[in-house]
């Protein structure tokens, strides 16, 4: 879209906005926001919204505490379902310290960061993302109850899927957002949903991962229902996963593509395959960031367990639809929906340009069914958090690509959680062992 000043100073007057929202990304991938009254205009685009970081999860200490907002003026949005009533607009921020460096645990800054990596080398990525969510009911109080919104299946129509105008509502509410839908579906599991839009570059992407989510929680509250983006929040049901679609380009034409390959996958496909499948564990601690994330990932719900590459085989972690030309892509289909979005890009495309600088090798495709292998011929993705956290710990790439704030506090943080999970003492266990 790309606003000036001007253009910005002008919209705002034309529709009469009384209130300024500024959104950014702490390191657990929750959106926060400050607002301002519209008289704050000047100063916002100033650069001079300030707030305090060290109440923020990830971000800084109190010594250094006190940090500033940059509107990224091409997210500058009227939010129109609120332009009626509240008239309020918003812009997504980057986060600066005094010194007028940016700061460097700003998950944005992570992203930007890979992503000048991959324009260094002559490449831009585009990222399309498949995120799943659930809808349960509300109590009267409007809590989350544990059940789900219908009993539907996938592909289901209405009436079984009671989510169908839900969806469309999410759609509407996007489409004025300036979202690009693509198509939305019931999922595999009871109460399950998927909508799609558009590939877009990383942070665009990443900042539209986040704005999917609100609007999508949003929504579901006004339907009264309860949308969560858990990753298994039913056992023995498929989980919600977000799988990302990423496509490499070299001066407007693909570069994943090759016309002459019997396979049509370019060479440099492969090494990115191959970069991503090496630092898969490390990388994991990231696309997979909670305890719960790892009860997905278990054969038999269509979620990875191994890390390995295919055609069409659901149970590698990278999979290449068949689209060749310039829609040659591949899937990695670990990542789940409440990973940090800007994190999860961010060691997704440092990983794969070190397989292409490394000229590390994918080996062929994979096209057993991987839930039925019983050998360890092919190495699996973590089963829990506290391993991931152990390999990205060891994976200097990876440490460096979220840069040392970051990887420090995000590994201390998750290593708390772990702690916390591993001391409680679940129904499963005491059903399971009380008679001992
Ligand atoms: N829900 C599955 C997962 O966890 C994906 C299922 C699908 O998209 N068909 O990744
Ligand atoms: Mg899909
Ligand atoms: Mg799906
Ligand atoms: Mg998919």
């Amino acid at each position: 879209m790309g606003y000036t000043k001007e253009q910005i100073i002008h919209e705002v007057k034309e529709n009469k906005i009384e209130f300024l929202i500024l959104e950014f990304t702490d390191m657990l991938g929750d959106t926060k926001n400050v607002e301002l009254p519209v008289e704050e205009l000047e100063m916002v685009l100033e650069n001079e919204a300030m707030f305090d970081s060290s109440s923020i999860s990830g971000f800084s200490d109190i010594q250094e505490s006190d940090m500033y907002l940059y509107p990224d003026l091409d997210t500058f949005l009227l939010l129109p379902s609120l332009v009626d009533e509240d008239r309020s607009a918003r812009f997504i921020c980057d986060i600066y310290k005094p010194d007028g460096t940016p700061f460097e645990g700003d998950p944005r800054f992570i992203l930007k960061r890979a992503m000048q990596e991959a324009e260094d080398m002559g490449y831009t990525v585009n990222v399309g993302p498949e995120p799943e969510f659930f809808l349960f009911k509300l109590d009267s109080a409007g809590y989350p109850i544990r059940e789900m919104n219908d009993r539907g299946g996938y592909f289901d129509a209405s009436p079984k899927d009671k989510g169908d105008k839900v969806r469309r509502d999410i759609v509407r509410t996007l489409k004025k957002y300036g979202f690009e839908m693509e198509a939305s579906h019931h999922e595999v599991a009871m109460g399950q949903h998927e909508i799609n839009f558009r590939f877009d570059s990383m942070v665009k992407t990443a900042d539209n991962i986040q704005t999917f989510k609100n609007v999508v929680k949003d929504i579901a509250t006004n339907h009264d229902y309860h949308a969560t983006f858990m990753p298994k929040p039913i056992s023995g049901e498929n989980g919600s996963g977000m799988h990302c679609h990423l496509s490499l380009f070299q001066n407007g034409d693909s570069a994943f593509y090759d016309e002459d390959a019997s396979d049509g996958i370019s060479k440099t496909m492969k090494q990115f395959i191959a970069g991503i499948l090496h630092h898969a564990s490390g990388i994991a601690a990231i696309t997979n960031p909670n305890v719960n994330s790892y009860k997905r990932l278990v054969p038999g719900y269509e979620a990875p367990v191994s890390v390995a590459w295919s055609h069409s085989n659901r149970s590698c972690m990278v999979r290449v639809p068949t689209t060749r030309g310039k829609g040659t892509r591949f899937e990695v289909r670990n990542p789940d929906p409440t990973a940090n979005p800007y994190l999860t890009l961010a060691v997704l495309i440092q990983a794969g340009l070190d397989g292409i600088k490394k000229e590390m090798d994918a080996g062929e495709a994979e096209s057993r069914n991987l839930y039925e292998v019983e050998d360890d011929s092919v190495p699996t993705l973590p089963t829990n958090l506290k391993e991931a956290l152990g390999a990205l710990g060891k994976d200097d790439l990876l440490l460096s690509a979220l840069g040392e704030h970051t990887s420090g506090a995000y590994i201390e943080e998750k290593r708390k959680e772990w702690t916390e999970y591993s001391l409680q003492v679940s129904k499963w266990e005491i059903e399971k062992y009380m008679n001992k």
